[in-house]
């Protein structure tokens, strides 16, 4: 079985004390990877690399178009290992492989951007009448800590790690222990592109007690950048105010997605399918609030259900695989098929779906649940949807606001006004109308509430990663 390293200080290396991990294939259920299982010396051999690279280095003093060069050679060479890095993936996570593929897609654009972005950034200048020059310059922050989870491990991992090592950070990186395969070839190839040694670092290891928390707890970090769970979240914030250290948190969700009598139904259910069924509903966007006006209910619901049993189920190595027969692991095929059961659904029915084999649950259609049925309330991460009835705008609105996250939701409408209306209503950090999951890597990301504290996206992602300075000149008056 192969075996997967840490990446520290430009070297694939075993944990210290030799530890390993098994990577479990979802859809085998059997291991296919053999993993370095760092801890806390591990972490902080890897943030030590980061620190020194940082201090002492070439990295943030070789400036913008350099930095942007080998980012651009390690993109490169991501294409010429897309099929390999689309498949760890796949083996990890029961991810169908073309959306795997797209992760890969999405992932490469993640460095280019971020390396163009940077390079192409400019500072503000400030006149002033007395006699000065004032502006600003953006400075790298120093050692930046990137922990991802598993539900796009490539493309998660690389949203964070890339505008960090952009801006001229170092980086260490935690992906999560389900997912971490793609995240080493990654790091051989940053080696390969010629990243110089500690600049971005690559630590294995699960979250609590282990890899994740030392890096957390380390005063030698500057910046923590965390996508996961909102629990998770709120225990890595406390531990990072203990060194004052800057996070930016990107959690859970439960997004509403809200379709009105005069929206495009093709379109519309095509968006509400791929919105809760794409990655088997493990994504922290999904559309898993689904509120329908009663004019087209039963319409819409005819059409909904038959697509949900459309979709072909099979082996995620095979192109012809639409949606995942097993969710990522054992631990959460458990938490997902719990949420099937009767008190969770509060009175709730299946429609469609239910359990499938192995770790497999199918694409799931709840109605006729109460607004405080747990299947509301929390975040699954599976393939299940809640479908509710609405009247009104205001009821579909209030509605989708009724939740502790605000991530994301969905507007299915051709009234204008009522689509602009109702962006500016809901309480989301991104809110798509007649679309779902287009980006424009511009553009904040990011949450309110449990959803998540700070955005990331070009400026935003700058603003987190660089420290801000203003420099004020004198400027003689006589020549
Ligand atoms: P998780 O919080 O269990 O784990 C995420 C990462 O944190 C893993 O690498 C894990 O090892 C690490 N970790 C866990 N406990 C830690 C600790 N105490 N200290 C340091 N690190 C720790 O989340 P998950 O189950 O891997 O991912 C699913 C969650 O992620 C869902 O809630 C989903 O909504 C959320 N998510 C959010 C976004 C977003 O952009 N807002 C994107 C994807 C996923």
């Amino acid at each position: 079985m192969q075996f997967y390293g840490h990446i520290i200080n430009g070297e694939e290396v075993p944990s210290l004390d030799g530890a390993t991990m098994p990577d479990i294939d979802p859809y085998t259920r059997e291991p296919w990877a053999t993993i370095a299982c760092g801890g806390k010396a591990d972490a902080d051999r890897a943030v030590a690399a980061a620190r020194e690279a940082f201090d002492h280095g070439p990295w943030p003093r070789m400036g913008f178009e350099k930095r942007q060069q080998l980012m651009h050679r390690l993109a490169d060479l991501m294409e010429e290992h897309r099929d390999e890095l689309a498949m760890a993936d796949t083996r990890d996570m029961a991810k169908p492989i073309t959306q795997a593929q797209h992760d890969v897609t999405r992932s490469i654009l993640n460095v280019r951007f971020f390396a163009d972005h940077a390079r192409q950034s400019t500072s503000d200048t400030y006149p002033m009448d007395s006699g000065h020059h004032a502006y600003s310059r953006w400075e790298p922050v120093g050692v930046a800590v990137a922990i991802s989870p598993w539900n796009f491990p490539l493309m998660l991992g690389t949203w964070k790690v890339m505008p960090a090592l952009a801006w001229g950070n170092t980086v260490v990186w935690k992906p999560a222990e389900d997912t971490p395969v793609s995240a080493t070839i990654l790091g051989r190839l940053a080696i390969e592109a010629g990243f110089p040694p500690g600049v971005l670092n690559i630590v294995h290891g699960y979250g609590p007690d282990s890899a994740g928390s030392a890096l957390t707890e380390n005063p030698d970090v500057d910046r923590i950048t965390f996508t996961g769970e909102s629990g998770t979240g709120k225990i890595i914030s406390g531990v990072a105010a203990r060194n004052l250290t800057p996070v930016s948190l990107e959690l859970g969700g439960k997004g509403a997605n809200i379709i009105f009598d005069d929206a495009d139904l093709d379109n519309a259910v095509h968006w509400a399918v791929e919105a809760i069924f794409r990655n088997a509903g493990q994504v922290c966007l999904a559309g898993s609030r689904l509120y329908v006006q009663s004019g087209i209910f039963d319409e819409f619901m005819t059409r909904y259900k038959a697509a949900a049993e459309a979709l072909v189920i099979g082996d995620p190595k095979d192109p012809a695989t639409q949606f995942s027969p097993a969710l990522a692991s054992e631990e959460h095929f458990t938490k997902v098929a719990g949420y099937l059961g009767t008190e969770s659904l509060g009175g709730g029915r299946i429609l469609t779906g239910g359990l499938g084999e192995g770790w497999g649950v199918r694409p799931t259609i709840i109605t006729d649940a109460p607004a405080d049925a747990r299947v509301i309330k929390e975040e699954i991460f599976g393939p299940v949807t809640v479908a509710t009835r609405f009247d009104t705008e205001a009821e579909a609105v209030a509605l989708a606001n009724d939740t502790r996250y605000g991530l994301n939701a969905m507007v299915f409408t051709e009234n204008l006004s009522r689509a602009h209306r109702a962006a500016a209503r809901l309480k989301a950090g991104t809110v798509w109308v007649n679309c779902f999951f287009i980006r424009d890597l511009r553009a904040p990301f990011g949450g309110v509430g449990d959803s998540g504290v700070g955005r990331e996206g070009g400026n935003f992602s700058r603003e987190f990663f660089t420290e801000p300075k203003a420099v004020v000149m004198q400027i003689d008056q006589e020549g």
